[in-house]
């Protein structure tokens, strides 16, 4: 197997794997992100559904998003790290966070959004597009 992004949880009991480019790639500083996740902002890559080989058990917690829609967060229920991520709003999509692909250098971001939520102490990249709000509309 050699896919173009791999990655997996903290434990190891839920990796994935995706043949596929993401369709976005960009960092959300929106509260709901930085409280589920402990920080900054989540590094967000949004693949099809369909090209994402999940393996292991991932629980999903969900919440109400600023646009209205439903947030469901994926995360292992053994060591509690964020993985994935869907959208009432985007049927068919899932949300990989960038911080659990085993390289790095394969999350490229593209946009910063929701940045008049950012903490004060949040850094971004200056050469990066920025919207106050939602990456969509
Ligand atoms: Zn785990
Ligand atoms: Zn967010």
């Amino acid at each position: 197997m050699n896919a173009k992004y791999s990655g997996k949880c903290l434990c190891g009991k839920v990796s994935y794997s995706v043949n596929a480019e993401p369709m976005f790639s960009g960092n959300c500083h929106c509260k709901d992100c930085q409280r589920s996740s402990g920080s900054a902002f989540i590094p967000a890559m949004i693949f099809r559904e369909k090209d994402v080989d999940i393996i292991g058990e991932v629980k999903y917690f969900e919440s109400q998003a600023d646009s209205g829609d439903t947030h469901s967060r994926g995360f292992c229920p053994n060591c509690g790290s964020q993985l994935f991520a869907r959208f009432s709003g985007m049927a068919g999509a899932l949300g990989v966070k960038a911080g659990t692909l085993d390289d790095s250098s394969n999350y490229a971001p593209n946009l910063d959004f929701y940045v008049g939520s950012a903490a004060p102490w949040d850094f971004m990249d200056p050469q990066l597009p920025k919207k106050q709000g939602a990456a969509r509309g």
